[in-house]
């Protein structure tokens, strides 16, 4: 060794192993060891004071050296009682007679300005095969508490202990995180034991370093990385977890995807803390409704997604989608009380059958749950192949839709509404056409969908009913000014407060009375509300507008309700009037039912001569359908004054 080493920042010197001595040391390294010169640190003796752990280390890193390894650890020296602290790198030095000794460099604390690292001295500890101690360095028997430790003693748990014995048995070493008991605490240590062999005998060489701090930070890093901070829920990292371990395991699974109706409204109206809340709200709900199976992450802002193993869904998909639905579904209560309606539209998809990877079994869920949205919100729907294709063209005729009653796409035809014991025409119905740009003639149902999953429902009525309320005068011009204008309203129509004193505007500005005017609602829309007295439909009522009840039988049937609500008519929907020819008995127990309640039915899809009388029979005189005529347009009524059929029957 010669000048280089003398001028190096870092304590230098070569360790006997075998005689436990330094045989040669820089300046840095008499100072490290607080000698007075090199003659004086070459005559200390290492045997006495060290530890078997420490002699057997050596003596394996000899072995490893020879191997051409180096190794890396913190120590705690000791010279003349002064404790110092370094990292250690050590490697194989031949001496001229051949023997492996030990090159050291010590990294000092000035030299490493990090803290934390230089708290992990190494801990060294030896035991016999059955775990009975051997020895240990001073900075174990100082950390550890303990002079004596058995290893079953300081490995927290068995299991953990058997995993150390079963890699040190396959591969004769172990690397890894163990919980260790310190001084009455559990304690996280990164241990890396070998299985030693030395003048024929087994023994367990452990070194160990204190990581207990960084192993906290890391596992709430861990934690919070995967975890959603506002609603506890897993987030979009941890879900992807799940579902790859998911597929490791090669487990089917579903894919609920919930996205809430209108959270940007209450964003927006009240606030972000308020949508904190609803948020938080709705995850706890869906965590009470999960079976405790399962997992529940929160995608996205307003989305939320649920998967479970196929093999563990609680019921079956669509009972379990609508149950989510409504879970999630409820009033809130904001601040002062104020209530706000939460809902959510779902969507599912199953793995594998939707979907191959991750990205594609939510992209079906996604597509799913779109669908639900576009289709009238507040539902679920399973993914179906080809639905993103749908989808597409849903967005494009929302896109246009907003577009049709400026660009005059949008049309009124008329279905005449008999009264069969006088032959007249009662009333005709309004029914809106779309003859779209883009995708051509879009029907009714299909229309009315979007307008109410877009929110331009409301344009697009109030765009009908002033159509309608123009050409009802058209219609009575020369005619029989009894007729009355039949109006189709959606529920969410309805529901706006306003709505009652902007049709009676509209009636007043057409120089029409309401007693001219039915509005026709779905059981849905006339149910919401029933028992309250000012509610949007009994105002109309009160306003003298007539009200018609459409589709009766196909909703929530509320036979129960009938008496309730404020309806003049009520609409049989047409599936009633196909099985007339088989069995009449049900329609003529409605009708009677109706009667009863003071209330006058009307029969829809009449299509045939046989259904008209069979149905005239009962002693039901409104009918609809296209026995009678088809939609058509005001130009054809006004160039066909009287209907054909009218004159056939007359
Ligand atoms: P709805 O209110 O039940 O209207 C009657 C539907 O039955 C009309 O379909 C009509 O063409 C059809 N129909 C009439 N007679 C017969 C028949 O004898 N046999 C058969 N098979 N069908 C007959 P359309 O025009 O396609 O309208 C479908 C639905 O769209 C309407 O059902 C109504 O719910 C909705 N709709 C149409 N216009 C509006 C509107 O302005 N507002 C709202 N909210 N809904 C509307
Ligand atoms: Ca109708
Ligand atoms: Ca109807």
């Amino acid at each position: 060794m010669n000048d280089p080493f003398s001028k190096l920042k870092t304590a230098v010197w070569v360790y006997d192993i075998d005689n436990f001595c330094i045989s040669w040391a820089n300046e840095k390294a008499l100072e490290l060891w607080e000698a007075d010169s090199p003659e004086e640190l070459r005559t200390r003796d290492f045997k006495v004071g060290s530890s078997d752990a420490v002699r057997s280390s050596l003596l394996d890193y000899q072995q490893a050296f020879r191997r051409g390894e180096t190794r890396g650890e913190f120590w705690t020296f000791t010279p003349k009682d002064i404790v110092k602290k370094a990292l250690l790198i050590m490697s194989g030095h031949v001496l001229k007679d051949g023997r492996m000794a030990m090159l050291c460099e010590a990294l000092t604390l000035d030299l490493i300005p990090d803290m934390e690292l230089v708290g992990s001295t190494v801990m060294m500890s030896s035991y016999q095969l059955d775990g009975t101690f051997i020895s240990a360095n001073p900075p174990f028997k100082e950390d550890i508490g303990s002079e004596d430790i058995r290893l079953d003693e300081l490995i927290v748990m068995g299991s953990k202990l058997a995993q150390i014995y079963t890699s040190l048995e396959s591969s004769g070493q172990f690397k890894g995180d163990v919980l260790c008991r310190r001084q009455g605490m559990e304690v996280w240590y990164h241990l890396d034991a070998t299985l030693s062999s030395q003048d024929g005998m087994k023994k367990i060489l452990i070194h160990q370093y204190n990581i207990h701090n960084r192993k906290l930070q890391e596992r709430a890093f861990e934690k919070d990385s995967h975890t959603d901070l506002l609603t506890g829920l897993l987030n979009r990292r941890g879900l992807f977890d799940r579902l790859q371990s998911y597929r490791d395991e090669k487990k089917h699974f579903a894919i609920f995807y919930l996205d809430l109706d209108g959270f940007k409204m209450i964003n927006d109206s009240f606030g972000h803390a308020c949508g904190d809340q609803v948020l938080k709200s709705v995850s706890a709900r869906l965590s009470a409704t999960l079976f405790s199976k399962g997992h529940a992450c929160r995608f996205g802002g307003d989305e939320f997604i649920w998967t479970c193993g196929l093999d563990e869904l609680p019921l079956p998909i669509d009972v379990l989608s609508d149950k989510l639905l409504n879970a999630v579904s409820h009033t809130f209560y904001g601040e002062f009380g104020v209530p706000m309606d939460v809902a959510a539209s779902v969507g599912s998809a199953i793995y594998p059958q939707d979907g191959i990877t991750t990205q594609e079994i939510i992209s079906c869920a996604d597509a799913a749950m779109y669908m639900a949205k576009r289709t009238g919100k507040r539902r679920a729907v399973c993914y179906r192949p080809g639905m993103e294709k749908e989808n597409k063209r849903l967005g494009i005729l929302a896109q246009n839709l907003s577009q049709a009653i400026k660009n005059r796409e949008l049309s009124l035809h008329y279905q005449p509404i008999y009264h069969v014991g006088t032959n007249k025409i009662d009333s005709y119905e309004a029914l809106i056409r779309w003859q779209c740009e883009s995708l051509g003639y879009i029907s009714a149902d299909e229309t009315i969908r979007i307008a109410e999953s877009t929110g331009l429902i409301h344009s697009i009525e109030n765009w009908v009913i002033r159509q309608a309320l123009q050409d009802l005068k058209e219609f009575r011009e020369g005619s029989d000014d009894s007729i009355r204008m039949s109006i189709n309203i959606s529920g969410l129509h309805l529901a706006q407060a306003d709505f009652v004193s902007s049709l009676e505007e509209k009636i007043i500005q057409a120089g029409l009375k309401p007693q001219d005017v039915i509005v026709e609602l779905t059981e849905t829309a006339l149910l919401d509300g029933i028992d309250d007295e000012d509610s949007n439909v009994n105002q109309l009522h009160k306003l003298g507008v007539g009200i018609s009840i459409d589709d009766f039988g196909t909703g929530y049937s509320s036979l129960a309700y009938l008496h309730k609500i404020p309806a003049d008519v009520v609409k049989i929907d047409k599936s009633f009037v196909e099985q007339v020819g088989k069995d009449s008995r049900t329609i003529d127990y409605i009708h009677r039912l109706i009667s009863s309640l003071g209330k006058t039915t009307l029969v829809e899809g009449v299509e045939t001569q046989e259904q008209k009388e069979i149905v005239q029979a009962l002693g039901i005189n409104l009918h609809q359908g296209y026995w009678f005529s088809r939609p058509q347009s005001l130009m054809f009524f006004k160039s066909q004054p009287i209907s054909p059929r009218v004159i056939e029957i007359g």
